[in-house]
């Protein structure tokens, strides 16, 4: 088998989804598919959908589900997306999104789901520290900023806490995890594609707990 995997990762909001997936897709070749980075994206651009979705962001709310389908319609469209491989970092994130991606696959099923598992209390601790570069979106943490006062150590941006990593906007989000990416679980395990894996700890350790299942996976699929 030639192609790379395709992936999804689901968890909370602060469990490394981000961090984790952009060292997959290095890994296997694969895009980084992130639908809050494409909100982000747009919103940075000012173009109606990204006005749209701002609002939402802002709040702490999850986008429409109709605004994110065309969002995540547009970027699979392009060519090769899916015959390359890709991780999904972000979405599906209620069980409508989940439907309809069965339906943008067309036949070309996923591979693996992987949930990333950390306990609430981790996450809340992990996002009131997170600061993010607004140019490229490399992650830090108040306990291990980059190398010189705020200013990303890889494309030289401003490092900023993202305006939806308040206390309250936090809040909202996991509470909104727990109504409507649950279910998402159910629904993939009924598929027989769910893996759960242990996020909490070093990051290289995730990753190591995160590549074997994928391995594993794609060893099967050759055979
Ligand atoms: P994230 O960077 O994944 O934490 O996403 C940031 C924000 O973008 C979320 O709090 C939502 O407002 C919005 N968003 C990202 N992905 C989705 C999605 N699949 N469905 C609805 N809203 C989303």
């Amino acid at each position: 088998m030639s192609r790379g995997p395709r992936l999804v990762l689901l968890g909370k909001q602060g469990a490394g989804k981000g961090t984790q997936a952009a060292r997959l897709a290095e890994r296997y070749g694969i895009e980084h598919v992130s639908t809050g980075d494409l909100f982000r994206a747009a919103a940075a651009a000012r173009t109606p959908a990204g006005r749209e979705a701002e609002q939402y962001m802002n709040k702490g709310d999850l986008v429409p589900d109709d605004l994110t389908l065309r969002i995540v319609e547009e970027r699979f469209a392009e060519n090769g997306l899916v015959d390359q491989g890709f991780v999904l970092d972000g979405f599906p994130r209620t069980l409508p999104q989940a439907e309809k991606l069965e339906d943008v696959l067309d036949g070309r099923p996923l591979d693996l789901v992987i949930n990333l598992d950390v306990p609430t209390e981790i996450v809340l601790d992990r996002i009131a520290g997170r600061r993010v570069c607004e140019k490229c979106g490399t992650t830090y943490h108040v306990n291990a900023p980059p190398k010189s006062d705020w200013t990303c150590d890889v494309c030289g941006g401003r490092v900023v806490q993202r305006d939806d990593d308040t206390e309250d906007a936090v809040m909202r989000r996991l509470e909104l995890y727990e109504e409507e990416t649950v279910p998402i679980i159910d629904f993939y395990r009924n598929l027989a594609k769910l893996v759960v894996v242990d996020g909490t700890g070093d990051g290289d350790d995730v990753f190591a707990r995160l590549v074997a299942p994928i391995d594993q996976r794609l060893k099967s699929l050759r055979t």
